[in-house]
């Protein structure tokens, strides 16, 4: 049985370093770089990824969860459904005869992942219910696996985690055995962040230039867990990012029962309160300094095009 090291890049620093141990350590023909699109990504990562296979004479193979198929079933749910339930601000919801055929219009596949996900469920993801992590990035990437194994094939798959980047990955094991057949190795779990920028630096590796402009991670643009300095970094250099979850809020919206579906949500708020509570009034908030009333202008005119890297890449 031969062995297949599929390594899991992201466009980020941690998989960029990880990226360059596997070929290091194994070499080209022993590895399988995958990259899951979501969707939801800034197009300095296409770009990114462009310039890693050339740099390191690699083939990244982009996976793309495919939800097409889904669209026709949830479509006929809709249509047949009758039912009244509590929304999650206690109050009753239901189709009418119009939100029910304006949804019906609009629910087909656009060929987003993101996207397509959202509006089959109608709702975006959130902390408590991150679907967008499993149905975009997990699954894709054990389909991939799955298929290797199913080759005969023995899969290492190769993360770039790190322990100190967040309290749920501090117990991070460095392997683990999945199953028969499918280990996970981990090999910069111990590392710090200043050690993998070095480690990338070392091999004549540039880093993704969107930790140039202030982003401390490269991830969906932006990420349902975004914070507050975040956002207001990216609508300062990306409002066309901004724009475009703009509009996928309408687009969600149309299509939920609710007829409200926000990208940053509020618990409890109702819906009549939800379609306030779009990206632009979050955007709003998160130019405010604590209480939210004020507007910090000083946000307002943060030089945009001076380099805000968290990492101090600039010096
Ligand atoms: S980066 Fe954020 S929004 Fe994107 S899949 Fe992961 S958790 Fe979801």
């Amino acid at each position: 049985m031969s062995s297949i090291h599929v390594i899991s890049v992201s466009g980020g620093k941690d998989s960029t370093a990880t990226l360059l141990l596997a070929i290091a350590r194994v070499g080209r023909d022993a590895i399988r770089p995958i990259f899951c699109d979501t969707g939801n990504e800034h197009e300095a990562v296409y770009s990114y990824l462009d310039y890693l296979e050339s740099a390191l004479s690699v083939r990244i193979h982009r996976l793309r969860a495919d939800f097409s198929a889904d669209f026709a079933r949830k479509r006929m749910f809709i249509a047949r459904d009758q039912r009244t339930r509590r929304g999650p601000d206690g109050r009753r919801v239901r189709w009418t005869n119009k939100s029910k055929r304006r949804a019906l219009a609009l629910l087909h596949p656009t060929g987003n992942p993101f996207l397509d996900l959202c509006m089959l469920k109608g709702r975006f993801p959130s902390r408590k219910a991150q679907f967008c992590t499993q149905e975009l990035k997990r699954n894709p990437a054990v389909e991939y696996q799955l298929d290797l194994m199913e080759q005969g094939h023995r899969v290492i798959s190769w993360q770039g985690v790190r322990r100190d980047e967040s309290l749920n990955r501090r117990n991070a094991k460095k392997t683990e055995r999945i199953g028969k057949g499918l280990h996970t190795f981990r090999p910069i779990v111990d590392w710090t962040a200043d050690g993998v920028f070095a480690h990338c630096a070392a091999a004549g590796i540039q880093p993704n230039p969107l930790y140039l402009q202030g982003m401390t991670r490269v991830g969906c643009m932006p990420c349902i867990n975004v914070n507050k300095a975040e956002l207001r970094e990216i609508a300062a250099r990306f409002p066309e990012h901004v724009a475009r979850i703009a509009e996928w809020e309408i687009l969600v919206s149309s299509v939920s029962k609710r007829q409200a579906a926000t990208f940053i949500p509020a618990p409890g708020i109702s819906p009549a309160q939800a379609k306030e509570h779009t990206i632009h009034h979050v955007v709003r908030w998160a130019k405010t300094t604590h209480g939210g009333r004020q507007f910090d202008l000083l946000a307002d005119i943060t030089e945009t095009r001076a380099c805000a890297s968290a990492y101090g890449l600039c010096e």
